[in-house]
């Protein structure tokens, strides 16, 4: 099939050949741990690639050997996730977490210097200040609004420019929709490669937009991760993630991926495969959702400040220039503060009935927590106070239902707080 059709129209049969399952118009589940070889000689070829004994010949596809390897669940959903941001290759995993660490592991080594932008996803954040150091590897931070030369500066001041092995970044920040710039993070990454044997890496958690609202390899970079539990699952029923970039990277981090074994399972790579069928369909309604949510949220008296992509104008200078050039969409999250403190926030909260108050974010059902005391607990105090992470927070999680139930729903609940 052409690959010039668009994704969303490939979603439903791309990379599966129904002769090969009995004729199923659907990818089966295979349930299995391991692979029947036709004879001696393919078993030995399909080592021989698998480990990297040898690359593969011209048109010699790599045989099926044992499902921590490969399956055809996650071969299938590894080559259509491909499609979305136009990478050469995708490796899934069991959770977004172990699509990171993995990621992490593979590309540093003890004495290296990674450099973050701040804030990440709280278990991102606790992997790399708690458990990296333990191997030896220094971080440094960044925040969104710092320049190349003001992030150039916290590189050379950690004492260990030298050894800049990979640039780490979220955006947009959760949960202020804070936009980093992917081309000034490209640039850092180049800054610090000269002189160097290996390239420094730049890596994108591209979650919070999801495959279709923003590409990074686009804007230079090397390795774009998800956590598949978000949008790409998208129903809250299973946790996944993926790491998608060059035949080379990717070629490393499932090496790794192997020896861990933290892949997706056939029946995880079932579900996404599923999933992805209606990716499409569920972010245009989520966005278009989230438009008309954050318009209410904007005038409401008892709202004090709405923090969404929709909102940004000229007048917020770089942040806007950043949105244009890198978010095709305005997203399906937006946070606000309500006029008052956490009694305040918690009486919404509590009053909600369509929205559920969970954390996660993406899926099909609106989705509402409390970032202090929640997702970001963990973040100390001075620093969520610094990012506006404050206890009048609310975060929202717009879902496929109808805007007007979503409204009418916020609206009863803003009820509670009004004066
Ligand atoms: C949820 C999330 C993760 C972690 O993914 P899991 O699938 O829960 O392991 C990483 N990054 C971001 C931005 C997330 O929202």
């Amino acid at each position: 099939m052409s690959k010039k059709m668009r994704p969303e129209s490939l979603m439903m049969s791309y990379g599966y050949k129904p002769e090969l399952s009995e004729g199923a118009v659907k990818c089966p589940i295979f349930q299995t741990s391991t692979f029947v070889f036709k004879n001696a000689e393919d078993g030995k070829a399909f080592f021989e690639v698998a480990y990297g004994h040898r690359s593969a010949k011209e048109g010699e596809e790599m045989g099926l050997i044992y499902s921590r390897i490969n399956n055809p669940d996650l071969e299938i959903l590894e080559n259509r996730l491909t499609l979305w941001d136009e990478a050469e290759q995708c490796a899934v995993f069991e959770s977004g977490m172990s699509a990171i660490t993995t990621v992490l592991l593979e590309f540093l080594k003890p004495g290296d210097l990674i450099l973050t932008s701040s804030p990440v996803y709280g278990g991102t954040d606790h992997f790399i200040k708690k458990i990296l150091p333990k191997f030896g590897i220094h971080v440094a931070e960044f925040r969104a609004g710092q320049d190349f030369e003001s992030i150039k500066l916290i590189v050379e001041k950690s004492g260990h420019a030298d050894k800049l092995a990979l640039v780490y970044i979220e955006t947009p920040a959760n949960p202020t929709n804070d936009l980093i710039d992917i081309a000034a993070s490209k640039a850092i990454a180049d800054y610090f490669s000269k002189g160097k044997s290996e390239r420094v890496y730049l890596a994108v958690d591209n979650t919070y937009m999801g495959p279709l609202w923003q590409h990074p390899l686009k804007h230079g970079a090397d390795l774009v991760l998800y956590s598949a539990t978000k949008y790409i699952g998208g129903h809250s029923d299973v946790i996944a993630g993926a790491c998608l970039g060059s035949h080379e990277l990717i070629g490393r981090v499932k090496v790794l991926r192997t020896f861990l074994g933290n892949m997706a399972s056939p029946n995880t790579g079932w579900l996404l495969l599923r999933s992805l069928e209606t990716l499409k369909a569920r972010m245009d309604i989520q966005s278009a959702n989230a438009n008309k949510v954050a318009e209410f949220l904007n005038t409401h008296p008892s709202v004090e400040r709405v923090y969404f992509l929709g909102n940004l104008s000229e007048k917020d200078g770089v942040q806007y220039e950043i949105k244009k050039r890198q978010c095709l969409s305005n997203g399906g999250m937006i946070s606000f503060d309500v006029k008052g403190g956490e009694a305040e926030a918690f009486k919404v909260l509590n009053a909600l009935k369509l929205i559920k108050l969970a954390v996660s974010l993406g899926s099909t059902e609106s989705l509402a927590e409390h970032p202090a005391t929640m997702t970001h607990v963990d973040v100390a105090l001075s620093l969520r106070q610094e990012l506006s992470i404050t206890d009048k927070m609310i975060r929202l999680s717009v879902g496929v239902e109808h805007y007007e139930d979503i409204i009418n729903d916020i609206s009863q609940a803003l009820d509670h707080i009004s004066v």
